[in-house]
């Protein structure tokens, strides 16, 4: 009596590890083949398994995913604010007697950017090169006169360009160093500049650039200190490319870039000449070469770049 009752105890037992034993031989096979098709297959096969849905989805959108070039972001690069601070110092070179400007890159990017800068527009080439750096997808800082500023012929371009993602910095009214640096009139005329830029683009800039420089104009640390106390930031440049001289040897411009590069981050001096708009491609396209990602000035992110070495500038 208990002998039968312990079979039959046995029995409906086998039941449950019969069917545990299915129920695992299933789970199993199921996990094997989702292993096989998570391993990375050739190239072509997981297109073709999901080929039939993304065709029939292409069909139903067909402008969704198209790349379009408007949707780029206008930023040049992503800034990594907690990076590894970056000095791109250097000991005064006076090989050539030009002037140094100390790059102060804390909080920037360690990886090599150039600033392209073009001074003295608005000009008749100022739409034009604006088209060459969209072309490229480069953006640039351009410091432009006052005195340019108020023709009415070239005010569409300046607003063409601030909408393109170009800074558009101050580079004085008159552009006349007696007025500018003897007479001591470098702030009033740059904010001057300043609100010609702000009413015709509706942007906020605060950088400008002395022209020739602010060594020697900006020597008198009063003069400094009126500028701080203005709230402007001043740029000179770490690269000059003498464009302005070289109307008959434009490939020259882009020699005296090469020669100069070094830097981690470079700002060259350019200026809106015809000279200087032929031989852009080939500098755009040399700089890349060299590894360079292509910034534009922002008032948020300001490091300072001048000849007087003074950090509030
Ligand atoms: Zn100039």
């Amino acid at each position: 009596m208990q002998l039968s009752t312990e079979k039959k105890r046995r029995r409906k037992l086998k039941k449950p590890y019969a069917a545990l034993l299915i129920l695992l031989l299933i789970a199993g096979t199921f996990f094997a083949a989702n292993v096989n098709s998570a391993k990375p297959s050739p190239a072509g096969v997981a297109v073709e398994k999901t080929g039939g849905q993304q065709e029939s989805a292409i069909q139903e959108q067909p402008d969704t995913k198209k790349p379009s070039s408007a949707d780029a972001p206008i930023e040049v690069e992503d800034r990594d604010e907690g990076a590894p601070e970056e000095t791109g110092e250097r000991e005064g070179n006076q090989k050539d007697g030009t002037n140094e400007a100390t790059v102060d890159t804390t909080g920037q990017t360690p990886r090599k950017t150039v600033y392209l800068t073009f001074d003295d527009g608005p000009s008749r080439w100022t739409d034009e090169i604006v088209e060459v750096l969209h072309t490229y997808d480069v953006k640039a800082t351009f410091f432009m006169q006052g005195v340019n500023l108020q023709k009415p012929q070239l005010q569409d371009s300046v607003r063409r360009a601030a909408e393109a993602g170009h800074y558009i910095g101050a580079h004085s009214m008159t552009h006349n160093y007696r007025k500018l640096y003897t007479d001591q009139k470098f702030v009033p005329e740059m904010m001057a500049t300043l609100q010609l830029i702000r009413q015709l683009t509706g942007t906020e800039p605060h950088l400008v650039r002395p022209p020739y420089g602010s060594a020697p104009g900006l020597k008198d640390s009063a003069i400094r200190s009126q500028i701080a106390d203005e709230g402007l930031k001043v740029w000179d440049w770490t690269i000059d490319s003498h464009d302005w001289e070289l109307r008959d040897n434009p490939a020259q411009i882009k020699r005296n870039i090469v020669n100069q590069l070094k830097n981690d981050t470079e700002v060259i001096l350019m200026h809106e000449k015809q000279q200087t708009l032929d031989e852009l491609p080939e500098i755009i396209q040399y700089l890349k070469q060299q590894g360079y990602s292509f910034a534009v000035y922002e008032d948020s992110h300001h490091f300072s770049v001048n000849f007087m070495n003074d950090p509030d500038l």
